[in-house]
């Protein structure tokens, strides 16, 4: 059977974690500010009521955004599919969880990427086994809370060591 892949994002199976979660504010990619954790006002149930014209109603960063599979995944992995609009006491932990997962996913696409450059064979070695503990594990709340200040960490320390293997702008753009 094949493995999902958790980076695919499938807005059908989340609860507009984005729309709930994100901050941004009112210039070229917003038509108005927004604070993190207040839903957006566009929203109608779990759906963007101006979906089908987001950027002639000045909303081009919503359009641009992708969460690589967090909020779907937070949903129904972390949560079972209980949502923050069924149980608003929910909303302030999914919001977290949702960030702790976008950082792990954006990790497992940082090693899937380092494995296409030329990493020494112990480097590669601990990217595979660090990219197996993020994507075959199921994460609860508590995990994710823990992720950022334990494995994340770890991961960033091994990314400043391959550094020299990386092409600058892409070392930049994972590590400054
Ligand atoms: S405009 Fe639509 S897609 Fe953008 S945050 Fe608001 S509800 Fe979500």
């Amino acid at each position: 059977m094949p493995q999902t892949d958790h980076l695919k994002t499938d807005c059908s199976k989340c609860a507009a974690l984005c729309c709930l979660a994100l901050a941004f504010d009112k210039g070229r990619d917003f038509a108005f500010d927004k604070n993190p954790g207040e839903p957006c006002r566009n929203l109608s149930g779990h759906s963007c009521a101006i979906h089908d014209r987001l950027e002639q109603e000045g909303f081009r960063g919503c359009v641009a955004y992708d969460c690589m599979g967090a909020g779907n995944r937070v949903v129904q992995e972390v949560f079972g599919g209980l949502t923050w609009r069924d149980e608003p006491r929910l909303a302030r932990v999914m919001t977290e969880a949702f960030a702790a997962m976008r950082e792990m996913h954006r990790r497992i696409d940082m090693l899937r990427v380092a494995g296409t450059f030329p990493l020494q064979p112990p480097e590669d070695q601990a990217r595979r086994e660090f990219l197996a503990r993020l994507e075959q594990h199921r994460w609860s709340g508590p995990e994710l809370n823990e992720f950022e200040m334990g494995l994340a960490l770890e991961i960033d320390i091994f990314f400043h060591g391959i550094r020299k293997h990386l092409p600058d702008d892409l070392a930049e753009e994972w590590l400054d």
